[in-house]
């Protein structure tokens, strides 16, 4: 019986060290290769785009992951991926952190660990300037948005008599627009402002006061990861605190931006 015991216990051991071997632990295995893998965007602004000068990719999700990496005293390796991939890839170990618009919400959180919350917005649409004054404007319309998003999964709930159009991007989504295949397109406003900055024919658009959800943004890591999410964490925090996090928002949608947004959030570890 003591002998049944005892193998019980080393069974369970085993399956509990192999589950935590599973999640992996990025904060020793980074170090170790002194390298940090990023999943970000690379054609929204100001999140994460290819700077025209340096043809580097930058924005305000590479400035929080530089500041981790350089905590931990690694570099950087930034790879692109879109909303629908970013879960696979660091599921699947070819990225160690997601930094890309990504939204916390409980049916990703059953999947990945996410960070505090380090930006804020909320979901909104871009439409030719003066056809669209409520959200009954838009129904039965087609409406584009990018694959795997939450923008997707909120439009068709809030307009379920829309079409909704699935774009690998926001880009492409937006060139649909401007080519007249869809009445608006939905997503973050702090995403859709980074478009509209950039659209040459930009006075032939506006983003209408009509907000449907809101959207926390979260760093996402491997589940059971918990020493890497607590570092991350840490840095987070500390980084408000000492007024980087604060600094880092005004570069990129302060008053020397095209933004000009209020930061309506802090840096505070979730309840
Ligand atoms: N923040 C939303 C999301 O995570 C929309 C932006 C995006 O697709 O990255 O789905």
């Amino acid at each position: 019986m003591k002998k049944l015991a005892t193998f019980c216990m080393i069974t369970i051991l085993a399956v509990i060290t192999a589950t935590a071997a599973m999640a992996g632990d990025t904060l020793a295995d980074a170090k170790k290769k002194g390298v940090l893998v990023v999943g970000c965007k690379d054609s929204l602004p100001p999140f994460g785009y290819i700077d025209e000068k340096s043809r580097q990719i930058v924005g305000y999700d590479i400035d929080f992951v530089n500041a981790i990496a350089q905590k931990m005293g690694v570099k950087v390796e930034l790879k692109p991926v879109t909303s629908a991939s970013r879960m696979p890839q660091l599921q699947e170990g070819h990225i160690d952190i997601i930094a890309a618009t990504m939204t916390k919400n409980a049916e990703r959180a059953k999947v990945i660990d996410f960070s505090h919350t380090y930006f804020f917005t909320g979901q909104k649409f871009i439409t030719k300037k003066g056809s669209v004054k409520s959200l009954k404007d838009l129904e039965g319309k087609r409406i584009g948005t990018a694959k795997g998003s939450t923008s997707e999964q909120n439009v068709k709930k809030a307009i379920p008599s829309a079409t909704v159009l699935s774009f690998d991007d926001y880009p492409q989504a937006f060139l649909a627009l401007q080519q007249g295949k869809v009445a608006a397109v939905t997503t973050d406003e702090a995403i859709l402002a980074g478009i509209l900055a950039k659209a040459p024919n930009k006075t032939q658009f506006e983003i209408p006061g009509l907000q449907i959800s809101d959207e926390p943004y979260g760093l996402g890591m491997r589940k059971g990861d918990t020493k890497f999410v607590a570092f991350v964490n840490k840095t987070i925090l500390d980084m408000e605190k000492s007024g980087e996090a604060a600094k880092i928002f005004e570069k990129w949608f302060g008053p020397n931006t095209q933004f000009h947004l209020q930061r309506n959030f802090k840096i505070a570890a979730d309840k």
